[in-house]
Parts: structure tokens; C-alpha cells; sequence
């Protein structure tokens, strides 16, 4: 079965998914599958926020949700003092289920579905299901990919490697902007705050980390 959120011993190389429908190579895997898009909640870094945010021009809690953390992480956050971290993931259609459909999973016909927001797509889905390794990068052994997907691992290191390496860079700068903003939850006492202040303070903090609104090179 598969988990309900992609965390792990290492969450960055076991992030999330690929762009079903979105041919980048002869023979793509994922057009006709979408499964990853539909089986996790995929999670979403501060970059990944501000992307699609000012990409589509859309509120970050139309498209984001808060998911309770099991364990605590550097990505938990939370909305008041001494209370529970969450976690940012991407919204389901309907409700925040594992098993349904990514909010931005569009049908493409003939029972496919392509990803809606191929060029702002989260992190985690340009790196799913490879995984990086000192002898190169490879599929996760625990990837949910049908067994035929990747008969050559995929493509070359140089397609997925600069995409890994952005993940972990940049969750690198979001957990700084979490341990902010926990930090100044844990010292007000005046009460909650909610998810669009914690967006809101995410796009803040890139904007301030990006002031030309410069996108950084897309890892495609
Ligand atoms: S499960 Fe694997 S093959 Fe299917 S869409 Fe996701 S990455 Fe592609
Ligand atoms: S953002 Fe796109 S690639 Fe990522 S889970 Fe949603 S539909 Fe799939």
C-alpha cells in the first residue's frame, strides 16, 4: 500500500512524481499513468509556493493544504504556540484523500491525464521516481512506477541530477523560513494564525530571497 505522504529516511530523494502526459522523452512512462499523481500526497517546498503562486497568479490556499505531521521535521510548521507542526502538501480534487486525483491532474482523453501546471509542478514531482546515489541516480526501489516503466533507469544523470540537487537546495532555504516563522508563532501568545498568514509569509520570504521575481533554472 502505498504511504499517504512521501516522507522517508530521505525525503528529498524519495519526493514526488512526474508529468503524466508530458512527453519528454520518445516513449514516456507517465502519459499513460498518473499513478503517483493520484496515490500521495505530494508535499511542496517554499520555491514550490512561490512558482505556482506567482506563476498562475493564484492564492496559495486554493491549491495548498495543511497536512498534521506524524513526526516533526525541519518542514513543520506551526499555527500557534505549542501546537502541532503540519505540513505543506498539495490539495486533492474533493477532499485531502491519498488515492484521489492531485487538484492539478487534468484528463487528456482516451483515460489519460497530463499534469496542469507542468512548467510550475512542485520539486518533488520533477525528481520522482529517481533517486540520487553515489554511483548515479536511480529509480527508488520503492517507487510505485509499473514494472516496465524505466527499462534504462530512465534518462541520463544530467536530465534528473540538476533537478535533485534544486530539491535539496532549496529545502535547505525553506526550512529556515519555517524555523522563522515558528519561531515568531512561538513568542505571540495572542492567538492562531492561519495557513494563508503561513503562505502568505512563505511568498513574502522569497519574494525577499528573489526581489527581481527571477525563477530560478527550471531542472527539467
Ligand atoms: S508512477 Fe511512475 S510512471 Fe507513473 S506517472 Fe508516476 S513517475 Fe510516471
Ligand atoms: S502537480 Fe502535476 S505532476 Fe505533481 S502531482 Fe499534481 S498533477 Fe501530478
Amino acid at each position: 500500500m502505498a504511504p499517504s505522504l512521501r516522507t522517508g529516511a530521505n525525503r528529498v530523494t524519495e519526493a514526488a512524481v512526474a508529468p503524466p502526459g508530458a512527453s519528454m522523452a520518445p516513449a514516456d512512462p507517465c502519459a499513460p499513468c498518473g499513478l503517483c499523481c493520484h496515490a500521495y500526497l505530494v508535499p511542496v517546498t517554499g520555491l514550490d509556493v512561490w512558482r505556482i503562486s506567482r506563476g498562475l497568479g493564484a492564492k496559495p490556499t486554493d491549491f495548498l493544504a495543511a497536512w498534521p505531521q506524524g513526526d516533526p521535521s525541519p518542514e513543520g510548521f506551526i499555527l500557534q504556540h505549542g501546537g502541532s507542526p503540519f505540513r505543506l502538501v498539495l490539495q486533492k480534487r474533493g477532499s485531502l484523500t491519498p488515492g484521489l486525483p492531485c487538484v492539478f491532474l487534468a484528463p487528456a482523453g482516451a483515460g489519460t491525464s497530463r499534469c496542469g501546471i507542468y512548467a510550475h509542478r512542485p520539486e518533488t514531482c520533477r525528481t520522482y521516481p529517481m533517486v540520487k546515489r553515489p554511483a548515479g541516480v536511480v529509480v527508488h526501489p520503492e517507487a510505485m512506477c509499473p514494472a516496465d516503466a524505466w527499462p534504462d533507469g530512465g534518462s541520463p544523470s544530467s536530465h534528473w541530477l540538476p533537478a535533485i540537487d534544486l530539491l535539496e537546495s532549496d529545502l535547505q532555504t525553506y526550512r529556515g523560513v519555517v524555523a522563522t516563522w515558528n519561531q515568531q508563532v512561538c513568542g505571540d501568545r495572542s492567538g492562531a494564525r492561519s495557513l494563508e498568514e503561513f503562505c502568505q509569509f512563505v511568498l513574502d520570504s522569497y519574494d525577499a530571497v528573489r526581489p527581481d521575481g527571477r525563477l530560478p533554472a527550471e531542472a527539467d
